[in-house]
């Protein structure tokens, strides 16, 4: 059978893109899209004229079926999404999947992801942290989503769109209470903005300045100490009667 290539693609300067990247879409036989008119530019730029065909959240299903046959035909296929990392937050994640069931071997070439580019630039800790892409729309999963973000010890990396992107700081501000944030927009763009601020200051901010672009907020976790507090309070709670606490 063939090998599936994950390409890694850029999030914004079509610059940034391997050299093993550019020579892998050269080589592959067929090169699966999320969007196939927004990566002809990639692929102009890059003189690159391999074939393409969509592979996007609508079709993955029976489209992943197809190319998983093409894989094992004998055909190299190399999938890029429309930025950064093929399977984070986009529906790289299905053939993957597929293509491991019927034994395709699976390969990953590295490159740009917005969370990880993200993290480096938010200063804020970035020795442990959980990437919860979009917070679900579904009102019990993301309400689930969020109390568990109450707990949390490390850093938080959200991606958001920017016309939710107030509703979501006002949100996460009423469950995690105010804490150190970054705001990062149009990352590698001319327009990359870093903004190092708070819940509070941002929602402030966001009431007179539209958000425009794509966004990945980061957030403080819980400190340690607030979490001990909090447990001593539970404890003395359950273990000291009222009149002597
Ligand atoms: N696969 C991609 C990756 O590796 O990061 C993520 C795909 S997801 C559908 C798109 C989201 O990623 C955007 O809504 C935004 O939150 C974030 N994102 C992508 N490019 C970005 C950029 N240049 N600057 C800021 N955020 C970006």
């Amino acid at each position: 059978g063939g090998i599936l290539y994950l390409c890694a693609t850029p999030i914004g300067n079509l610059e940034d893109i391997t050299f093993r990247v550019i020579r892998t879409l050269k080589e592959v036989d067929l090169i699966a899209a999320e969007d196939t008119r927004h990566s002809r530019k990639l692929l102009n730029y890059y003189k690159i004229d391999t074939p393409m065909t969509s592979y996007h959240e609508h079709n993955k299903i029976d489209k992943a079926r197809y190319l998983v046959d093409q894989l094992l035909s004998g055909k190299n296929i190399a999938l890029i999404t429309d930025a950064g990392t093929p399977a984070i937050s986009d529906p790289g994640e299905e053939l993957v999947k597929q293509a491991y069931d019927a034994g395709i071997q699976v390969t990953s070439l590295p490159g740009p992801c917005a969370l990880i580019t993200g993290l480096t630039l938010s200063g804020l800790s970035t020795r442990r942290f959980s990437f919860e892409a979009f917070l679900p729309h579904d009102k019990k999963e993301r309400r689930m989503i969020i109390d568990e973000l109450i707990k949390d010890t490390r850093t938080i990396i959200l991606y958001e769109a920017p016309h939710r992107l107030q509703r979501t700081l006002k949100e996460l501000y009423e469950a995690l209470g105010n804490r150190n944030i970054t705001i990062i927009r149009e990352l590698t763009k001319v327009h990359e903005t870093i903004l190092r601020t708070s819940f509070i200051e941002a929602i402030e901010y966001y009431k007179s300045n539209d958000a425009k672009g794509e966004y990945v907020v980061i957030i403080e976790g819980k400190s340690f100490e607030e979490l001990e507090a909090e447990k001593q309070v539970l404890w003395e709670e359950k273990t000291i009667p009222q009149h002597m606490r």
